[in-house]
């Protein structure tokens, strides 16, 4: 193997790990992270799901975990937003601490399942937990871990955090921990609340501002096609046939349209099934393991269910809908292009949702050509600008609302094919 990963200061045991994994290169988020990693200097990374964030810091906490000697107590404590990055992430790190130089232990700890096998794993100790903060905190109330000794805590994905109502959970967990720790943060985006936690909890971070690889990277091609709403399922249809994509992850914006379009989609003899947050913790587990593993050929998801899904070779991803974040829209087209592999993502643009999409476009600094597909013609007309305030009655048009009003205002709905 190459040993550009040596000069990371990375040992034998990272090394044999990587190796496993067929990492030959380090990404640009590894390259800065690990050196300041193994020194014990804390991080504040800007990266991207598919930057390879995952490994720069699991490589050098276990390396630095296996120094110290076993014990009981908590060395390292990785915060996620759900249970699938807590599975993802501490699949990760089990794989790499295979390889230390002392057997460590990892668990994970997540919510919507029974507590009582995340307490037996847990007994005897940990050197490594992932865990959403809700469940960690049940956790410590059972006695089932401290987290005195914690030296190293990470905060993955910190903006999805919040987005997803966990800041007091978070504001919690902080109050348990040792002043003395290294503190390392990873996010996709910097708003305000992740920005003031930064602040607050880090101590001369070394910044790392991995260039915004939707933006940069060549490696995925972003299309927007113009379609009128009723039409999008046989568009989806003609774009699976027609381009060949093997796989594909689709993105729709309720549990309701999930299993809508994957049933229609069955009943045109295509392979699909949904993933949402209404199914039970084994169906999600069962969905996505067809779907890792080729038995199902288009996942139709929505954004929460699809967090933290890792699947390399993911050739296509679909917004079906649009998502109704700018940064989801990172987070969704960041699924596809991993690691050297290249990837589409395709927008579906509806005459009522094009304003939306003129924000996004505007907010990733992206330009893209409005296709209209042969046969999927567009008749739709846009709608006017919302009357009045435009946002919900009897509020004040709020910040985002008279952007929105701005967009519609400019955007130029595409009459033909351009
Ligand atoms: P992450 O951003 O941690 O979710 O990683 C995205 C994907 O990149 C995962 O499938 C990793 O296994 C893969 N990956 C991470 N580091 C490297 C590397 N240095 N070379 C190739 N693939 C990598």
């Amino acid at each position: 193997m190459s040993n550009a990963f040596a000069t990371l200061g990375l040992g034998a045991g990272a090394q044999r790990a990587i190796a496993a994994r067929d990492y030959v290169e380090p990404t640009a988020v590894q390259r800065e992270a690990i050196p300041a990693v193994l020194a014990g200097r804390d991080v504040w990374a800007c990266a991207q799901t598919g930057s390879g964030k995952t490994a720069a810091f699991a490589l050098p906490i276990i390396q630095r975990c296996a120094l110290l000697p076993a014990g009981a107590a908590l060395q390292a404590l990785v915060l996620v937003p759900t249970r699938e990055l807590a599975q993802q992430v501490a699949a990760v790190c089990e794989d790499f601490a295979r390889e230390a130089t002392r057997a460590l232990k990892v668990v994970s700890a997540f919510g919507g399942v029974s507590i009582n096998p995340q307490m037996m794993a847990l007994r005897g100790g940990a050197d490594i937990v992932v865990a959403t903060p809700g469940r960690l905190l049940d956790l410590i109330e059972h006695n089932a871990l401290r987290l005195d000794e914690v030296h190293t805590l990470v905060l993955d994905e910190a903006d999805r955090l919040f987005d997803l109502g966990f800041a007091e959970e978070l504001a919690r967990v902080l109050t348990g921990l040792p002043v003395r720790r290294q503190n390392l943060l990873f996010s996709a985006t910097f708003p305000e609340a992740v920005h003031a936690l930064a602040e607050q909890l880090l101590h001369d971070p070394l910044r790392i501002d991995v260039p915004d690889s939707v933006d940069t990277t060549p490696r995925i091609t972003q299309r927007a096609i113009a379609v009128d709403r009723a039409r999008r399922t046989p568009l989806l249809r003609h774009l699976i046939e027609h381009e060949a994509w093997p796989r594909t992850l689709v993105f729709t914006a309720t549990r309701y349209s999930t299993e809508h379009v994957a049933d229609k989609l069955r009943r045109a003899g295509l392979s699909a099934t949904a993933l949402h947050g209404e199914l039970s913790q084994a169906a999600r587990a069962q969905a996505l393991e067809d779907f890792k593993r080729g038995r199902v050929k288009i996942l139709i998801a929505t954004d929460l269910a699809a967090r933290g899904i890792d699947i390399v070779e993911l050739p296509a991803v679909v917004n079906y809908d649009l998502p109704r974040s700018t940064d989801d829209y990172l987070h969704r087209i960041g699924r596809t292009g991993r690691a050297g592999a290249s990837g589409v993502a395709v927008s579906f643009i509806c005459a009522d949702n094009a304003a939306h999409f003129a924000l996004i476009e505007k907010r990733h600094g992206l330009t893209l050509t409005h296709e209209v597909i042969s046969g999927f013609e567009v008749t739709d007309s846009a709608p006017p600008p919302a009357p009045g305030n435009g946002g919900i009655k009897g509020k004040r048009p709020s910040k985002k609302d008279k952007l929105r009003e701005a967009a519609a205002r400019r955007f130029v709905w595409p009459k033909a094919p351009l």
